[in-house]
């Protein structure tokens, strides 16, 4: 019996069977690609080397389109090392351009035998490359021997091809979610910082006198009992003035309002000058301010209630011919009873105290200071 047909298939079947093998060795290699950190060029040259390890190929290509154009991203011959390239085609003939083309075309598998004359002459096979249905570049392999593609070598091209194109896709998805998470962050980024401005100009706003720059009584009032608890719990002299300029509606009625705005806001501003960096002042509405002053007895408040009377007397606003000068009528009152626990009620005692040394000097010819201790009769608080 001639068993010579069968050694041949027996050969053939083997020879197929140790391609498979190394075909699936080949997209095992594969499969172990890290993409996450990587960029595409390199893991496409990465591939081909492992290409190369388990086919028997003379020279591989993979061409990826950008914008429409098919570019060479890495080549490899069987004897030299990958090359990393990014120009169009390096050293193709007319007949693998041609391939490449058809490709294009018809989104299939195109081969293309006996060669002759190029670089790589024999076979050449040229594979689609798709990822998610879209064609994204062209695997090109060649081996001198002719019609070295069959049907199983071709298919285990084609399975190679589908695999990395499924990685250049995961690849490309990675970067893109990565690149919208961090535009996304730098929006949420640039949001959050508006929000905190907002926020910071109308905490400002709201404690904020838009006219004179002063805080206003909302800013006022909880800071200044934060700062007679704190006198109260560690003993401390505490004095507060309450301040009104004298006759200011004839400012207004005389020179107009937008004048009288000019002078409150000089008002506000000396009395600045003259508080210290600890002292509370406020607006308190119209031509009123208020100023407390932690750790001031009342002779130390007499002394600055002088100084802001002397300093708003000294002012002067010219309005065409006229000089205007103001004067400034001052209450004082200062912290007594430092046992005295109940402190939450006590600011708005000393600001009746004041306001009432205030009235008093208004009865007495005003421009003047008077403190709450020195007044004969506190309750007479009309003219
Ligand atoms: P007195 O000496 O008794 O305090 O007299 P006065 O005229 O200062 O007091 P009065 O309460 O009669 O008038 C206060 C005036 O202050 C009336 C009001 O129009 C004016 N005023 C209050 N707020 C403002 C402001 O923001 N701008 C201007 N221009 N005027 C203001
Ligand atoms: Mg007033
Ligand atoms: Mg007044």
């Amino acid at each position: 019996m001639d068993n010579k047909p069968f050694i041949e298939a027996y050969q053939e079947i083997n020879s197929r069977f140790i391609k498979l093998l190394s075909s699936m060795s080949a997209l095992r290699a594969l499969s172990g690609f890290e993409v996450k950190y990587r960029n595409e060029n390199d893991i496409i040259a990465d591939s081909l080397g492992v290409l190369l390890d388990y086919h028997e190929l003379d020279y591989v290509a993979i061409f990826i389109y950008e914008e429409d154009e098919l570019k060479q991203v890495a080549s490899k011959s069987w004897d030299s090392d990958i090359k990393q390239s990014h120009s169009k085609y390096d050293n193709l003939c007319d007949q693998h351009r041609a391939l490449l083309a058809e490709v294009k075309a018809s989104g299939e598998v195109q081969q293309a035998n006996q060669i002759p004359g190029a670089e790589f002459s024999g076979s050449a096979s040229a594979i689609p490359i798709h990822a998610s249905d879209v064609l994204i570049g062209v695997f090109l392999a060649c081996h001198p021997d002719d019609e070295f593609f069959s049907i199983s070598n071709e298919r285990n091209l084609v399975i190679y091809c589908n695999f990395l194109g499924q990685m250049i896709m995961n690849n490309r998805l990675l970067h893109s979610m990565d690149k919208m998470v961090n535009e996304r962050t730098q929006q949420l980024q640039l949001a959050l910082d508006e929000a905190s401005e907002l926020k910071r100009r109308y905490e400002e706003l709201s404690i904020i006198d838009e006219l004179t720059q002063l805080h206003n009584r909302r800013f006022f009032f909880p800071e200044t009992r934060a700062a007679l608890a704190q006198a109260m719990r560690y003993k401390k002299d505490f004095s507060l003035l309450m301040m009104d300029v004298d006759y200011f509606k004839l400012v207004n009625d005389r020179y107009g309002h937008s004048v009288g705005d000019d002078v409150l806001r000089d008002i506000a501003a000396a009395i600045k000058t003259e508080a210290r960096e600890v002292d509370i002042l406020a607006r308190c509405g119209g031509e009123e301010f208020i100023l407390a002053l932690p750790e001031t007895d009342e002779q130390g408040a007499e002394v600055m209630a002088e100084r802001i009377r002397n300093k708003i007397k000294s002012l002067r606003w010219q309005v065409d011919e006229n000089e205007i000068s103001v004067s400034i009528t001052i209450g004082i009152t200062r912290l007594e009873n430092h046992s005295n626990q109940d402190y939450v009620g006590l600011l708005d005692e000393l600001i009746l105290q004041a306001d009432q040394a205030l009235y008093h000097g208004k009865a007495n010819g005003r421009d003047q200071f008077n403190a709450f201790s020195n007044i004969t009769c506190p309750l007479d608080i009309g003219e």
